[in-house]
C-alpha cells in the first residue's frame, strides 16, 4: 500500500500561489495555453530522449495531447504521453520557484507592500503551471516518467500544501485534472467544459503546436450518440509560413510558447535561407527583460529544430551571449536529428548561420532606431545593458553596435527628469561636438548623480562640453577596449591631463601659473608628505572651478569602480 504524504510549498511558491488565487484576471483562458505549452515541451523531450537513449522503453508511436471535459463533474483534464516527471522532479519543479524567481518575487512583494499586486507582475514569474489556480480550486496531477514504472499523484488546492503519493499502472506521461471553481459556474463565457470554448482557446493560443491536440466530440446521428475524435489545432509550423499569412496574434502566441514569457514581442524577425544549407528562422525581441537575464539560470534563448523536430533549447551556437534576450526558433534542414552540442560547436555552417542571425538582429535594431524611435527606446531601456556586452566580445560588429547604442549625457534638455530624454547616440554627440573638440568625453560611475556632481565635471560644465555619463557595470569594461568612434577617441574626464583651454588662454595662464606654483609650493609639499600613503602626487589644477580639490587617475590607471569590481571578485 502506498502512503499519502502532505508537504508544504516552498515559501515563495506559496506566496505566488496566494497572489494567483486572490487576483482578478482579465484573461483566465491562458491557463489552457500554459498546460498545452508544457505538454508540448514534454512530447518534444520524449521524442528527443528516444533518439538519444535507444535502450529506454519509450512509446513514441502516437505522441499527442488530449483534452477531456466533464460537464457533470465540472472537471477538465489535459493529458500528454510525453516525458513525464519523477517524484523528485514533481517536488522541485512544481513545489518550488527557480532561485532567481524567488529573489525577484521578494523584491516585488516588498515594493507592492499593502497595495494591489498587479496581475502583469504575476505573469513575470513564469507562473506557467500555477496559472491553473486561476480557474481551479483543486488540481490533480498523475505523472509517470519514461523508463520508470511507478508514477506519482500530486494533489493541491493551492493553499500552502500539496499531497504526493506513489501510484502503479499509470500510462507514460502526465495527466492534469482541474476541478473548476464554482464561481465560474453560471458564467457562460467561462465554461471551460464547453466544447466551443475549448476549441476557441486552442485555436487562438495553441494552433501552431506541432503535436495534435485532440478532443472527443459527441454528436447525435439518427438518434444515436456517436463519438468522434477531432484535432483542434492546425499544427502548422509558423516559421515555415510566409510572413504575410501569419497574423500578429499568432506570432505573439508563438512567442509566449517558445520564450515561456507573458509579455508581447516587441519585434518579429523572420528569415529564410535556401541553397546548400537550408534553414528558416523566426526570432523575437521581447518587450520586457526577464528577471533572470543576469543570472546563470537564464536558459531560454533560441531553440534549434531539425526538419521540424525540436532538438534543443537555448542553442548557444546560434546566438552569442550578448544577444541572449533574443527568443525564437531556427529550423535547419541539413543537420542530423541526433546532432549534439559537440558537433554543433565544430560545424561551420552553424557558425555561418550565427553570423547571419546576428547581422539581421542588429540591422533590425538599427531600423527600429531610424523608423520607430519609441520602440527603440523601449528596447534600449530593457536590453541596452546586455547589448553593450557585445562591444567587448563581438569585434566584427563593433561599429554597428556603437551605432545602435544610446547613452545618457550632460546635454541640457527641457525635460531633464526623464532618463530617456537625455539619451544620445554617439553620432548625435559627434555632430554636436564643439570646434576644436576631438575627443568623446565620458565619465563612469555608480549613479548618474554621483557622476554629475563629481568635481571632475566642473571644468567641462563651465566650458559647455558634453560628457557621456556611463553607469552600467559593463561600461567600465568596454570603454577600456573600444578606443574610438568615427575617428574620435573616447576619453575619460577623470583620467590624466585635461586640456580644455585655447592657445591664447594658455599663454595668459602660463605666467600666472608659475607665480601660483611658487605661492603654493609649501602647501603642496606638506600635502604630498601627509598623503604619501594614499596618492602619487599633488598638483595645482585648472580643471576645478568651485571644488577645492579632486582625485585624478593616471591615464593607465583602472577606474575606482573597476577596482571595486575586481576587489569584489577576489582579484
Ligand atoms: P515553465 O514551463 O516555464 O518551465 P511551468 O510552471 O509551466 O514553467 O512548468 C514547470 C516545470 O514543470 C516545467 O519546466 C517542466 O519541467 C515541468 N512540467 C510541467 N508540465 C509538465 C508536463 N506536462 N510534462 C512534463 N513536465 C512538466
Ligand atoms: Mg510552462
Amino acid at each position: 500500500s502506498t502512503q499519502v504524504e502532505e508537504r508544504e510549498f516552498q515559501a515563495e511558491a506559496r506566496q505566488l500561489l496566494e497572489l494567483l488565487i486572490h487576483s482578478v484576471y482579465s484573461n483566465k483562458d491562458t491557463f489552457l495555453r500554459e498546460l498545452i505549452s508544457n505538454a508540448s515541451d514534454a512530447l518534444d523531450k520524449a521524442r528527443l530522449e528516444s533518439y538519444r537513449n535507444k535502450d529506454l522503453d519509450i512509446d513514441t508511436s502516437d505522441l499527442h495531447i488530449e483534452i477531456t471535459p466533464d460537464k457533470d463533474a465540472r472537471t477538465l483534464t489535459v493529458r500528454d504521453n510525453g516525458i513525464g516527471m519523477s517524484k523528485d522532479e514533481v517536488v522541485t519543479l512544481i513545489g518550488t520557484l527557480a532561485k532567481s524567481g524567488t529573489a525577484e518575487l521578494r523584491r516585488a512583494l516588498a515594493e507592492a507592500k499593502n497595495s494591489e499586486v498587479p496581475s502583469e507582475l504575476i505573469g513575470q514569474f513564469g507562473v506557467g503551471f500555477y496559472s491553473t489556480f486561476m480557474v481551479a480550486d483543486k488540481v490533480t496531477m498523475v505523472t509517470r516518467k519514461v523508463g520508470e514504472t511507478t508514477a506519482t499523484r500530486w494533489v493541491s488546492e493551492g493553499a500552502g500544501t500539496y499531497t504526493i503519493e506513489d501510484v502503479e499502472d499509470a500510462p507514460q506521461g502526465t495527466s492534469i485534472t482541474l476541478h473548476l471553481k464554482d464561481s465560474d459556474d453560471d458564467d457562460h463565457l467561462f465554461d471551460y467544459t464547453a466544447e466551443w470554448k475549448i476549441r476557441e482557446i486552442v485555436k487562438r493560443y495553441s494552433d501552431f503546436i506541432s503535436w495534435p491536440v485532440r478532443m472527443d466530440k459527441e454528436s447525435t446521428v439518427d438518434e444515436e450518440t456517436v463519438t468522434e475524435t477531432v484535432t483542434l489545432n492546425s499544427q502548422k509550423a509558423l516559421w515555415a509560413r510566409p510572413k504575410s499569412e501569419v497574423t500578429d496574434e499568432e506570432y505573439a502566441e508563438f512567442y509566449k510558447h517558445v520564450s515561456h514569457a507573458w509579455d508581447e514581442p516587441l519585434e518579429v524577425i523572420s528569415m529564410k535561407a535556401e541553397g546548400t544549407f537550408e534553414y528558416q528562422a523566426l526570432l523575437f525581441l521581447p518587450t520586457h527583460a526577464p528577471h533572470d537575464l543576469f543570472t546563470r539560470e537564464h536558459k531560454r534563448g533560441v531553440q534549434l529544430y531539425v526538419k521540424r523536430v525540436f532538438i534543443m533549447d537555448n542553442c548557444e551556437e546560434l546566438m552569442p551571449q550578448y544577444l541572449r534576450f533574443v527568443k525564437g526558433v531556427v529550423d535547419a534542414q541539413d543537420l542530423s536529428l541526433n546532432v549534439s552540442r559537440e558537433i554543433l560547436q565544430q560545424n561551420r555552417q552553424i557558425s555561418r548561420i550565427q553570423k547571419r542571425l546576428v547581422k539581421k538582429v542588429l540591422s533590425t535594431i538599427k531600423d527600429m532606431m531610424a523608423n520607430e524611435p519609441e520602440k527603440y527606446r523601449t528596447f534600449w531601456g530593457e536590453f541596452g545593458r546586455v547589448l553593450k556586452e557585445g562591444l567587448l566580445f563581438d569585434v566584427d560588429n563593433r561599429e554597428t553596435l556603437l551605432e545602435v547604442s544610446s547613452f545618457v549625457s550632460t546635454r541640457k534638455q527641457e525635460d531633464t527628469e526623464d532618463e530617456q530624454n537625455r539619451w544620445t547616440t554617439l553620432r548625435e554627440y559627434v555632430d554636436r561636438m564643439k570646434d576644436g573638440q576631438d575627443r568623446i568625453y565620458y565619465m563612469t560611475g555608480e549613479t548618474r548623480q554621483l557622476v554629475e556632481n563629481s568635481p571632475h565635471m566642473e571644468a567641462f560644465q563651465a566650458k559647455g562640453l558634453e560628457v557621456l555619463i556611463l553607469t552600467d557595470p559593463v561600461d567600465e569594461m568596454w570603454v577600456e577596449s573600444v578606443r574610438e568612434f568615427d575617428g574620435k577617441q573616447f576619453h575619460s574626464i577623470a583620467k590624466g591631463d585635461v586640456d580644455l583651454d585655447s592657445e591664447e588662454e594658455k599663454e595668459a595662464d602660463e605666467s600666472d601659473r608659475e607665480q601660483r606654483e611658487k605661492d603654493f609650493a609649501e602647501l603642496l609639499n606638506w600635502m604630498k608628505e601627509t598623503l604619501t600613503e594614499d596618492v602619487k602626487d599633488v598638483r595645482l589644477s585648472s580643471r576645478l572651478t568651485t571644488s577645492p580639490a579632486c582625485l585624478v587617475g593616471d591615464d593607465f590607471d583602472i577606474t575606482p569602480a573597476l577596482e571595486r569590481m575586481y576587489r569584489a571578485s577576489g582579484q
